[in-house]
């Protein structure tokens, strides 16, 4: 798909397959669907089943055919050789490959197509759909939501050509797409089969696809900044000074009222109105409260009502919504504050903006200076995708793109660097108003009430605009509050971003010293010397990292012991400091370089130097995350860590508790914060967050701003009956203790798949590790998958939107995850009655963190926070069984180490 394509066809097809997962008789395939496209807007058409007789539940709900009728269907061999037949005339196939089955359907077409793989172009074009499954982008298309999840081959294959046509149509096209001549110009140079065939497409099958006009020049779009979105000059207008006015209890109740008249499928909730009480009068007093609220108050419009109402009362304020998942956030932004505005117009006028961190989006000095001009094939398409993000999403956020794209584009992890490489982050100026990071800081900086998360929460006071302007806080899923100032404020070096800067650099610097003379030639001599040094030092400190464990497994985070032997001197600071100074003398050397007259001497292009500014300002952010990590290195409340890989290593360091940073940050600088959960207190208490987020006056501070900010602490019972779901520890269960792993091993495996039988599927299991995953996965995946109930299975870097819509739409269903599953997800209805805890979720003890907290702690203190931390997430776990008032169901743990 990504080499070079010059043929012209007469025809294309597109091509639809459904697969088993097991093979039988040597075919995996037992449905399959082709259309062909003449250019004059003729079509033939073929599909069939294909007999196969291992067809499973999973299966049966991918393609809605029975067993029955895969029994009588002709055998693949005769079924190949008619599609083989049919397809005669047509090299190009397109293929909406959304199960990862492209390998056989190929194989069932004929391995001499070409194959443009449609899930690719999805997620490529459309970076914002949440996920690339044939339901998710027919949903998309239709603009309404399928309930079916099941699709035939001929459906899917009529799909395949409208999201042809909505590509080459609508985003391809310059009408629909202002930005669309850049992408015709980058495609059609990429040189590939996937970026010439959408431009044939739509160029000579103007029946099937509309025609585009006539190619762009290349002056037209080379130059492709001039399509970007402009930053706004303006932040808000300057209002007048009005006394403040308290949010009224009464009229929130009524506010209540109206959402539930005009809102769709809201119900008035007493629960939430005492929880929108709470936050209402937190507002007014400028009071830090935390507020527990059980599944099933209504916690986001418990405190959207309110905040709505107090910057409706009140236009001089403003307010941050922060949250942990980015999941709740688009939630808020898109679906939660539209619905309310929907019903309540009065809060129209209210400016909103959803902001993520600085990082979180693409740069466009960094990605202009990426561009390399004789790029062709994946480079560029990587790069493409960049673009793209930044166009369509703003985004650079790895872990956001598809699968797809992972796994076309990234070879090398090019483009997961690129990704990286070209978020935002230093040599920011107002200047670059074409900067998606710069947009929405314009946005934020207009805005009454900002959503974004934690992370760029404790961050948002470092922001030089929009420092000191939001002094209001509502802190949503705010037990992962800690662990995002820790991360926030944490430093981080890794070796392998210094040697991809020292890359370029030396490249750079062989190219210059060819033409370079008197002292810029020494200065390039002396910078290449420095880059020879550094890459040594780099080399010498993995080895010593080696030395100290040399049985480490790679990847793995261990905690560094700063004063072992193995240091030159004894001492890890004597490398650091050589690291840093290294790094500064390459840096000087580079800057004979930065002065325009040189640049011109040198005949140094301007994006060349663009690029050399970029990596050395890195290369400067490494030196000084150096300093600092270095400068902290012993002080009691930090923690420094390492990872080694194949040739690289991972240097961080941050804090063991963050109250004090907590309390700095926030307390003494804002009027109002809120904290809220539906997990906050243990054992009825909220001691152990109060101390987690620095809700104590530090010992002889008490005249500080700390003495005169009220506390306030206010739980709300869950409305749920507690009748409507039972918690027991299983008869068989075992300790889950991790020096009983064999017992535990076999009891689960006994145990699990007669569980899921008699609860006739429709359970999710939870898991404290992929590991354990992985393992118990594949113990009773054939024991499962022999029962009516599909077995989904989370993996590592999986989207689990696609996951998540699988186990809703397929009620038998039975999904095991781990991470966000315990606390991010929400299945109603009867597609969940069974949640199974496999293991009592104990922070695994050998952690850095656990480690460093073993040390800055009391013994009572460090064991009251090794058991929150586990009963938290155990209750979180559980929590996901009753999400609604008509929900009923059990929890089945186990390991008997519970204590309910
Ligand atoms: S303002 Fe910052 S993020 Fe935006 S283009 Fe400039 S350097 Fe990049």
């Amino acid at each position: 798909m990504l080499k070079p394509y010059t043929d012209k066809p007469e025809q294309f097809a597109v091509v639809y397959t459904h697969a088993g997962l097991i093979p039988d008789r040597g075919n995996r395939i037992y449905a399959v669907a082709a259309k062909i496209l003449h250019p004059d807007g003729a079509q033939d058409e073929f599909d069939s089943l294909v007999r196969y007789a291992r067809h499973t539940e999973r299966e049966y709900y991918y393609s809605g055919i029975p067993r029955k009728k895969l029994e009588d269907a002709p055998a693949a061999e005769e079924v190949r050789r008619e599609l083989a037949e049919f397809l005669s005339g047509t090299d190009v196939l397109f293929i909406l490959d959304d199960h990862h089955i492209l390998n056989e359907t190929r194989n069932f077409c004929g391995r001499d197509k070409r194959i443009v793989d449609l899930s690719f172009a999805a997620e490529f074009f459309m970076p914002y759909l949440r996920s690339c499954t044939a339901k998710s982008i027919r949903e998309h298309l239709h603009d309404r939501q399928r309930e079916k999840f099941s699709f035939s081959a001929p459906e899917v294959a009529d799909l395949s050509v409208k999201l042809i046509r909505h590509i080459t149509g609508t985003l391809l096209n310059s009408g629909d797409s202002p930005h669309a001549p850049v992408f015709r110009h980058f495609l059609q140079k990429s040189d590939t089969l996937f970026g010439t065939a959408f431009l044939h497409l739509s160029r000579h099958f103007q029946d099937w696809f509309g025609g585009l006009p006539a190619p762009d020049s290349d002056a037209d779009t080379e130059n492709w900044r001039p399509f970007l979105e402009k930053a706004a000059r303006s932040g808000r207008n300057k209002k007048q000074r009005v006394p403040f006015r308290p949010v009224s209890y009464e009229n929130l109740e009524n506010l209540y009222r109206g959402l539930a008249l005009h809102g769709q499928g809201f119900r008035l909730r007493p629960e939430q109105v005492a929880y929108g009480c709470h936050v209402a009068a937190a507002l007014n007093d400028r009071a830090v409260l935390t507020l527990e609220a059980g599944t099933g108050t209504g916690k986001t419009q418990g405190y959207l009502i309110p905040v709505l109402e107090f910057l409706r009362l009140n236009p001089n304020a403003r307010v941050v919504i922060s949250t942990y998942t980015k999941n709740l956030q688009e939630q808020i932004f898109r679906q939660e504050l539209t619905f309310t505005r929907d019903a309540l117009p009065i809060y129209n006028d209210i400016r909103v903006a959803l902001l993520r961190g600085k990082s979180g989006y693409i740069c466009i000095e960094k990605l202009d200076s990426m561009y390399e001009k004789e790029s062709t094939g994946a480079p560029l398409l990587a790069w493409l995708y960049c673009l793209g993000l930044a166009v369509h999403f703003r985004a650079a956020d790895a872990d956001a793109a598809g699968e797809k794209v992972k796994a076309y584009l990234n070879d090398g992890h090019f483009l997961i660097r690129m990704l990286r490489d070209t978020s935002a982050g230093s040599g920011c100026t107002p200047r670059h108003t074409l900067c998606p990071a710069q947009v929405v800081t314009a946005e934020a900086l207009a805005a009454d009430l900002v959503i974004t998360n934690h992370h760029k929460l404790a961050l948002l006071d470092h922001d030089p605009i929009l420092s000191g302007l939001f002094t209001h806080y509502i802190i949503d899923e705010a037990n992962h509050f800690e662990t995002a100032v820790r991360n926030a404020f944490r430093e981080e070096v890794r070796s392998r971003d210094i040697r991809f800067a020292l890359r370029y650099l030396e490249n750079r610097a062989g190219r210059i010293l060819e033409r370079a003379a008197g002292e810029h030639r020494e200065a390039m001599v002396r910078a290449v010397g420095a880059v020879a040094d550094l890459r040594a030092a780099l080399r010498d400190f993995r080895d010593i990292l080696v030395s100290i464990s040399p049985r480490a497994a790679q990847g793995q985070v261990h905690a560094l012991p700063y004063d072992h032997p193995a240091f030159q001197d004894g001492h890890l600071r004597a490398h650091i400091s050589d690291m840093q100074a290294a790094l500064k003398t390459l840096i000087a050397a580079f800057g004979r370089i930065g002065n325009a007259e040189s640049r011109r001497l040198l005949r140094i292009q301007a994006r060349t130097a663009r690029r050399i500014e970029t990596a050395l300002t890195d290369l400067g952010e490494a030196a000084g995350a150096l300093r600092d990590i270095e400068e902290n290195i012993a002080l009691e409340n930090n923690i420094t860590a390492y990872q080694i890989f194949n040739r690289n290593w991972t240097l961080m360091a941050q804090w063991v508790r963050v109250d004090g940073l907590i309390r700095h940050q926030i307390y003494d600088r804002k009027d109002c914060v809120v904290y809220t959960a539906a997990t906050l207190c243990h054992r009825g208490k909220f001691d152990s967050f109060r101390a987690i987020t620095g809700m104590y006056a530090p010992p002889g501070n008490i005249e500080n701003e700390m003495a005169q900010k009220e506390f306030r602490f206010a739980r709300i019972p869950s409305p749920f009956s507690p009748d409507a779901m039972e918690i027991r520890v299983h008869e068989d269960a075992v300790s889950g203790r991790f020096d009983n792993k064999a017992a535990w091993t076999g009891a689960i495996t006994a145990i699990l798949p007669e569980l899921i039988t008699r609860n006739r599927g429709r359970t999710l299991v939870l898991f404290s590790s992929y590991q354990d995953l992985e393992q118990i996965a594949e113990k009773v995946r054939s024991a499962i998958s022999g029962t009516r109930y599909p077995l989904l299975i989370q993996r590592p870097g999986q989207d689990t939107v696609s996951l998540c819509d699988e186990f809703r739409a397929i009620r038998e269903s039975v999904l095991f995850g781990v991470d966000t599953f315990w606390y991010g997800v929400d299945f109603r209805g009867n597609t969940l009655t069974q949640v199974i805890i496999t293991r009592i979720p104990y922070p695994p003890p050998g952690t850095p963190l656990l480690m460093a907290r073993k040390k800055v702690m009391s013994p009572k203190e460090y064991w009251n926070r090794y058991h929150y931390d586990m009963e938290i997430k155990m209750k979180q776990g559980i929590g996901r069984l009753i999400r609604s008032d008509t929900d009923r169901g059990k929890v089945v743990i186990l390991d008997t180490r519970y204590r309910p």
